[in-house]
C-alpha cells in the first residue's frame, strides 16, 4: 500500500471589520480578517488543521497584525465585537516609504512631507 501524505498551507478571507484600533494610524479602522493554517492531508484530501493564525490587516495603512485566536473566532461569528489593541500583535508596521528619500508617509500622500517627491 502507497500513502501520499504531506502538509500545506491556507490562507482564507474571512471579511473586513470596522472599527479596529490601529496603532499607526491612531484610530479605528476596517480591517481585513484573514486566517492562515497548516494542514495534513493524506492523498491531497485535508485531514485535519493546525496553526491556525488570524490576521488583521489595517486597509488604510496597510499594517498587518496578529488576532488573538479567541476574539477572531468571535469577531467572525458577531462583527460588533470590540476589539482592542491588546488583542493584538504588530507583525508589520503600517504607511509607505517614500521611494525617493526612504522617509515614513501615509498612504494618502501625495507628496512626500520630508523630500516633496511626488508619490
Ligand atoms: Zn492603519
Ligand atoms: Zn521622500
Amino acid at each position: 500500500m502507497f500513502f501520499l501524505f504531506g502538509t500545506g498551507t491556507k490562507q482564507k478571507d474571512m471579511g473586513r471589520f470596522l472599527n479596529i484600533p490601529c496603532l499607526f494610524c491612531n484610530e479605528r479602522h476596517t480591517m481585513l480578517l484573514s486566517k492562515h493554517y497548516s494542514y495534513f492531508h493524506v492523498f491531497f484530501i485535508p485531514i485535519f488543521r493546525y496553526n491556525t493564525t488570524y490576521y488583521l490587516s489595517c486597509s488604510d495603512c496597510s499594517a498587518v497584525y496578529k488576532l488573538v485566536s479567541d476574539k477572531a473566532r468571535q469577531l467572525s461569528r458577531d462583527a460588533l465585537t470590540t476589539i482592542e489593541s491588546h488583542d493584538m500583535t504588530v507583525i508589520k508596521g503600517g504607511f509607505a516609504v517614500c521611494a525617493h528619500c526612504g522617509a515614513q508617509i501615509q498612504h494618502d500622500n501625495v507628496y512626500c512631507p520630508q523630500c516633496g517627491h511626488k508619490i
